[in-house]
């Protein structure tokens, strides 16, 4: 995570930006996900540091003081660590490079944040959240039935959410709240600029018509697009 106040705090408005605009858009995407469903809170969340410090910064503002209890008890500086980001990943498949192997992941274990089949911080839950969604009720320890473009536009949104994160980390939970919360930066890959959008054909004439208003909403007196060009990194 970057750590300049004026840098953080435009970070995140973008960050709030990107995720009122997904919320917005995946409206129209059919889903049989309800509350009290929360197979995909067991698996393995990831998430850049960003993402981690607003979530944080949400429970202080709204005094859940137990939820954030249970997230430092949670934060572990573990050996697991994905094996690239998105970014990187987009970066790759561009130059037509074979990315490294997808490491181990974590033991699935529900997510500190949940209770009663609910998230208890909805409003602030990362992008890897809110982009679980499936076509059909998930078999028990089954996978989601995702609609193609859904899993294009998602992709584009964990690449500008990751460039909003520039220069920070990305990872699993445990080792993202250990950053966050003051501890060490183990079993993080850094958040890497934009790279370009390595779209299907099929969807890249949806994706152009999506992308000129996404990147047109207005960010403290700015474009999205402009925003988040301020915020890339050498
Ligand atoms: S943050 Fe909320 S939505 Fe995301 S895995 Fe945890 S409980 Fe589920």
């Amino acid at each position: 995570m970057n750590s300049d106040t004026n840098w953080l705090s435009m970070a995140d408005l973008v960050l709030r930006e990107l995720y009122r605009a997904h919320d917005e858009l995946t409206r129209e995407r059919e889903t049989a996900c309800a509350p009290g469903c929360a197979a995909c809170c067991r698996d393995r969340v990831q998430l850049t540091t960003l993402e981690a410090a607003h979530l944080v910064e949400h429970l202080r503002l709204v005094g859940r003081e137990d939820l954030l209890e249970r997230l430092a008890g949670a934060a572990s500086p573990e050996v697991y660590r994905p094996a690239w980001s998105m970014n990187a990943l987009a970066r790759m498949c561009l130059a037509q490079e074979e990315p490294p192997a997808e490491s181990d992941p974590p033991p699935a274990r529900p997510c500190p944040l949940l209770a009663d089949g609910l998230c208890q911080a909805y409003e602030a839950r990362p992008l890897a959240c809110r982009t679980m969604a499936s076509r059909r009720r998930c078999p028990p320890d089954g996978q989601a039935e995702q609609d193609p473009w859904w899993v294009t536009l998602d992709t584009v949104f964990f690449q500008l959410v990751e460039q909003a994160d520039a220069g920070g980390g990305f990872g699993y939970l445990g080792p993202v709240l250990a950053l966050v919360l003051g501890g060490e930066a183990r079993g993080l890959v850094a958040c890497e600029n934009l790279p370009g959008l390595p779209v299907p054909p099929q969807h890249q004439a949806r994706l152009q018509a999506t992308l000129g208003p996404l990147l047109a909403r207005p960010v403290a007196g700015q474009s999205l697009g402009m925003r988040l060009q301020s915020l890339r990194r050498d």
